[in-house]
């Protein structure tokens, strides 16, 4: 078997998805400890201009799965085109993004592949020629090193955070780019898509945020997340929430950050009246860097936090956003 690690790399109207960076930076490590190479492709419809932006980087190879059967995601039809490609390719490991797509057609894959897949990775182990993935269990209590049987390529997806998608290598050359047209017959596809969701009006992917103010029950009321709400304006950043505060109806659902709401990784998260609840912690941990405001010095945030700011949230942020004003000004 060859020693390489396939990358499938996740498109959405043309644009590549900001987690599939992570996942190319995920392979190269790993390719850089085991000694093996790394190729990607990616599945679509027109995804040429998608495929040359990854052979810019140090791939040995880009492919580009193209069927007009492709133009939208189907389960059916992403597996009819990477089925033969993987069977024929043979790498020795796929890695994927954990993007909602991925958990949706990459169990199916693996099934029909015959393989395992290891879901939700936060790393890897390389020891003696044995690969194993590690993945965090019970709301992230514990971190387990898990080893495949078989000899199939083994599937693993990994979370965003996980690493980061600034550090993706650029390639001394562009790599070759290999276009194939995969025959998805009309039959395969039995499901009918629809016109892709748009979510509402305000919503928004906070893991593609680079900025995040975090709010926590440290605010008290409603009427005080008009604070944070200014500080995350100042910064130019996305406001987010612990659970009780989307649970209290304060913002919405899709800004809630933790094991039952988004993984974000951004540069900054300034967290503010959080205490650190590991379903908290799981969901912002991969952030660059961590601000936390709490009056509390034993905070668990404090924990996961490079600069904390013991104090009463009321007191410290009024002046931040006036300061983060003037330096911006
Ligand atoms: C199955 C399950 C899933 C869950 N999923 C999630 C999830 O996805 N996301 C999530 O966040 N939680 C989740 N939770 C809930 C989690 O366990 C915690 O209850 C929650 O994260 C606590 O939110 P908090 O930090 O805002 O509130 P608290 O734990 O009440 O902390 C409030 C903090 O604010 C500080 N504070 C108070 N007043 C001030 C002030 N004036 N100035 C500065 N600091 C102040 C306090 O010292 C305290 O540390 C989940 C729980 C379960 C059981």
């Amino acid at each position: 078997m060859a020693e390489k690690i396939l990358v499938i790399v996740e498109q959405r109207g043309g644009k590549l998805n900001g987690v599939s960076w992570e996942t190319l930076t995920g392979a190269q490590t790993l390719a850089e400890a085991a000694g093996w190479t790394v190729e990607a492709a990616v599945v679509g419809q027109g995804v040429g201009p998608i495929a040359s932006e990854i052979a810019a980087k140090k791939v040995a190879k880009v492919y580009a799965l193209e069927s007009d059967q492709l133009a939208r995601y189907t389960p059916d039809g992403f597996v009819a085109a990477l089925k033969p490609f993987i069977e024929q390719q043979q790498p020795r490991v796929v890695l994927l993004p954990h993007t909602y797509q991925v958990r949706d057609f990459a169990p199916k894959l693996a099934a029909a592949l015959g393989t395992t897949l290891v879901p939700d990775c936060i790393g890897y182990k390389y020891e003696g020629g044995r690969l194993l993935f590690t993945r965090q269990m019970f709301q992230g209590k514990f971190a387990a090193d898990v080893s495949l049987a078989g000899n199939g390529p083994c599937f693993a997806s990994l979370q965003t955070g996980a690493y980061r998608g600034d550090q993706v290598q650029a390639g001394a050359s562009p790599a070759p780019v290999k276009t194939i047209t995969v025959p998805v017959g009309a039959g395969v596809i039995r499901t009918q898509p629809e016109e892709p969701f748009k979510e509402a009006k305000q919503a928004v992917d906070l893991t593609q945020a680079e900025i995040i103010v975090s709010v926590g029950r440290g605010i008290r009321e409603q009427k005080n997340m008009a604070i944070a709400q200014q500080l995350a304006d100042s910064l130019g950043g996305e406001l987010a929430a612990s659970r009780p505060i989307c649970d209290s109806g304060w913002l919405p659902m899709d800004r809630q950050v933790g094991s039952s709401g988004q993984t974000v990784a951004p540069k900054l998260y300034l967290a503010m009246g959080i205490s650190g609840a590991i379903q908290h912690l799981v969901g912002m941990k991969g952030a660059r860097t961590i601000i936390a405001i709490n009056k509390d010095s034993e905070a668990p945030i404090f924990e996961v936090a490079d600069v904390g700011l013991v104090g009463n949230l009321f007191d410290i942020v009024p002046p931040l956003i006036e300061e983060v004003k003037k330096a911006k000004a």
